[in-house]
């Protein structure tokens, strides 16, 4: 489907450049030129343009989040443990292998697919969300895109409908710094041997197969960086499960690896390039982080906004005041503007263009938007709001993650001042 969708731009690329060429031949100012030449052939959407598949998809998402999810969503959160269920569910309905081949288990749809998938589920629950966002964009991704055939034969099939993943690169002592990372990897005869820790990995409570970055020859630095694929049962073991302030019920935990032996086939792409898959994956990452958040400050919003307009003070409906009207419309437009910069990031991988910038922006500005609507849902219901009652506090607790995990907050300010930089610096 990402291949018909390539086709089709650059074969509107290319009709588009041949329209242009007509027009700067006819000799007419530029305004002009456009009423005077035939209409162009490049239809111009909206953000919002979805083909058939996708409307398909986050239609099939929002029946699984209100009949499977939100019935468990507050005893998750209060027992601090994802239900196997929700887990089992989101594999029988394809949601493991958004972007897989069909012949390897997947359900073969674009990357926007995968984007839609995120924010629908954050919009009931965050914890499920990530849990579906990190096993779809940087494990199956990361395997898709560098794993040998024999491993994509092998593993694919079961990370589409059975095993969940992780991916573990945090460390104790590397968190922004990823690639200070201390794991260590020693080639063997027939085998590679893994030591040390790896902390904060999402999913590890519950996963079977761990994409591990080691380092496997210090002494070329960052360019030692290796990936592994390792299944639980080589050895790995969870050390400590975190107690947390939100996303309470994904599972985040710390990792030790004892004389782990890897096959020397579990070499994921080549010896060396874990860093260069870091970064690639990471950076695309952040535009499922950024639907997470998009979502779930939608999620916040809904389940606040209707109550006010029941809720009545001084004879009136609250929702009715003018200063609750001006925040609603706030709040409905920064959301947007989330929304459009993280479909536009999305729609920019899918067309093989540069898109780091704008995933870190839709990232940064996402996690912003899903605190302050969070926050703001809260106030609007009143005391309400501050309990557990009706679980809008929940929201705003889950938010606060966006702005760190993926890279903080100002790790996205860095990148895109980067790009400032070389853009306007001298
Ligand atoms: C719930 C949760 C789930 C996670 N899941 C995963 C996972 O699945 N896999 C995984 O590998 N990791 C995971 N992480 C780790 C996460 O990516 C790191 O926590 C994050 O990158 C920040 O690293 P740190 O916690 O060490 O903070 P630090 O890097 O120590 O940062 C502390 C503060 O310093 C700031 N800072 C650091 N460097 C700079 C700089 N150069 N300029 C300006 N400010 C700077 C940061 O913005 C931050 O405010 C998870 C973390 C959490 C909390």
């Amino acid at each position: 489907m990402i291949g018909k969708t390539a086709a089709r731009l650059s074969g509107t690329a290319t009709r588009t450049l041949a329209a242009r060429q007509r027009q700067a031949a006819s000799g007419l100012p530029v305004a002009r030129r456009c009423l005077a030449t035939e209409a162009s052939p490049l239809q111009p959407t909206s953000l919002f343009t979805f083909t058939e598949e996708e409307n398909m998809l986050r239609e099939s998402v929002q029946k699984f989040a209100q009949d499977m999810v939100v019935p468990r969503v507050r005893e998750m959160d209060e027992a601090e443990k994802m239900d196997p269920a929700i887990i089992k569910g989101l594999f029988d309905q394809g949601f493991m292998a958004v972007e897989t081949a069909a012949d390897l288990g997947g359900a073969e749809c674009s990357f926007t697919s995968a984007i839609i998938v995120i924010e629908e589920l954050a919009k009931i629950d965050a914890s499920v969300s990530v849990l579906c966002d990190v096993h779809n964009t940087l494990v199956n991704t990361l395997v898709r895109k560098h794993a040998s055939e024999e491993m994509k034969k092998k593993y694919l099939p079961i990370l589409s409908t059975e095993k969940l993943g992780s991916f573990a690169l945090s460390e104790p002592a590397s968190g922004s710094d990823a690639f200070a990372l201390q794991t260590r990897a020693e080639k063997k005869d027939d085998h590679y041997l893994l030591n040390g820790s790896k902390m904060w990995i999402t999913n590890a409570g519950e996963a079977e197969i761990f994409l591990v970055f080691a380092n496997l020859d210090p002494s070329k630095g960052y360019k030692g960086i290796t990936c592994f694929l390792v299944e639980k049962e080589m050895g790995v073991q969870i050390a400590k499960k975190e107690q947390k302030l939100g996303i309470r019920a994904s599972s985040t935990c710390t990792l030790n690896f004892d004389d782990v032996k890897v096959p020397l086939a579990n070499l994921l792409g080549k010896e060396g390039e874990g860093y260069k898959y870091a970064i690639e994956i990471l950076n695309e990452g952040r535009i499922g982080i950024a639907a997470q958040m998009v979502g779930l400050a939608q999620g916040a919003f809904e389940k606040s906004i209707g109550a006010t307009y029941q809720r009545k003070q001084f004879g009136k409906p609250v929702g009715e005041f003018q200063g609750m009207q001006f925040q609603f419309a706030e709040i409905h437009t920064m959301i947007e503007s989330a929304r459009l910069l993280t479909y536009n990031a999305a729609r920019l991988k899918e067309e093989g263009k540069p898109f780091t910038k704008e995933a870190a922006m839709a990232k940064w500005w996402s996690s912003e938007v899903a605190q302050k609507a969070s926050g703001s849902a809260i106030e609007w219901a009143g005391g309400l709001g501050f309990t557990r009652e009706i679980g809008i506090e929940k929201y705003w607790r889950d938010s606060k993650i966006g702005a760190i995990y993926e890279g903080t907050s100002n790790i996205q300010r860095l990148t895109i001042a980067k790009f400032l930089q070389k853009q306007y610096g001298q």
